[in-house]
């Protein structure tokens, strides 16, 4: 039986480690991050301000940064995710963000998906009869995969590359697997990139699986660098869900 996945999980892979040149010293105030010092750092070398004249926090110089649109600043920082317990359809949506991101993701063609898991959307959690109605069909759409690639192995037998055999198989079964099947993704993207997907994805009008997963991706990196994301505010929506807005719009 598959399991039937509710919520995403998110792990951070990686920060920037920032290096402060001997020659170069910022006058630092506050606590920090190094993700948030490299974009400080970056910004101060461009008036070289090393010596901080208007006794900035890190903080209040990130915040003044984000109030004015420079986000070529936060360009500097990057992070990587993992991302499990997504669906093929979240993943779709999300690798439309192209600028300052990089993805790898688990290969259909690759990867035995017989005993795939299913990520139940959203929408449908909570009403009984619906749920029986989706589960069937994912069943159903997984027996399908089995039979096919079974077949397509026999079918290729003559393919002496096993590999390359069982990649055939897979990449012609796999049309049958739904929307919903679980999927694993790195993505790994700049501070500022960060920022645009998650205005874009944690907002009402956005579908609720990638709503979802931007607003615990908004937790881990708020948590991470908080000055880089301490503009946006999560809040329950009137679907009694949770949402955010941002304070410094996409620049
Ligand atoms: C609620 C919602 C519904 C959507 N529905 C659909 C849909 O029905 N169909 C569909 O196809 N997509 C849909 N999308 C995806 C949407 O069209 C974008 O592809 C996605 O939001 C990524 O945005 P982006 O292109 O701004 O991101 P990125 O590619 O990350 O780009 C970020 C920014 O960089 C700049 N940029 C990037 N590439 C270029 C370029 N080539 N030339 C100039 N400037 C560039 C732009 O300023 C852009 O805003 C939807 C998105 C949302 C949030």
């Amino acid at each position: 039986m598959p399991v039937y996945i509710h919520e995403p999980t998110i792990s951070l892979l990686a920060r920037p480690a920032f290096i402060e040149p001997s020659h170069l010293p910022v006058n630092w105030i506050g606590e920090s991050t190094d993700g948030e010092r490299l974009s400080e750092f970056a910004g101060r070398l461009c008036y070289m301000s090393q010596r901080n004249p208007a006794s900035r926090s890190t903080h209040e110089y990130l915040e003044n940064i984000k109030r004015q649109g420079h986000g070529s600043v936060l360009e500097h920082a990057t992070y990587s995710l993992l991302l499990e317990g997504v669906s093929r359809s979240l993943t779709h949506e999300l690798v439309r963000h192209r600028a300052g991101f990089a993805y790898s993701q688990l290969s259909q063609r690759y990867v035995d998906e017989s005993e795939a898991n299913f990520v139940v959307p959203p929408a449908i959690i909570g009403d009984e009869h619906l749920e029986t109605a989706w589960r069937e069909q994912m069943e159903a759409a997984q027996q399908s995969y089995v039979m096919l690639v079974e077949h397509l192995m026999k079918r290729y037998a003559w393919v002496a590359d096993k590999v390359h055999r069982r990649k055939m198989a897979r990449e012609g079964a796999r049309g049958v697997l739904p929307n919903s099947t679980e999927t694993k993704i790195v993505a790994t993207a700049n501070a500022r990139a960060w920022r645009t997907m998650l205005e874009l994805r944690s907002s009402e009008g956005a579908e609720l699986e990638i709503r979802r997963a931007a607003v615990a991706v908004l937790h881990v990196l708020s948590g991470e660098a908080p000055a880089l994301f301490s503009d946006f505010e999560i809040y329950e929506a009137a679907d009694r869900r949770e949402a955010a807005r941002v304070a410094y719009h996409k620049v």
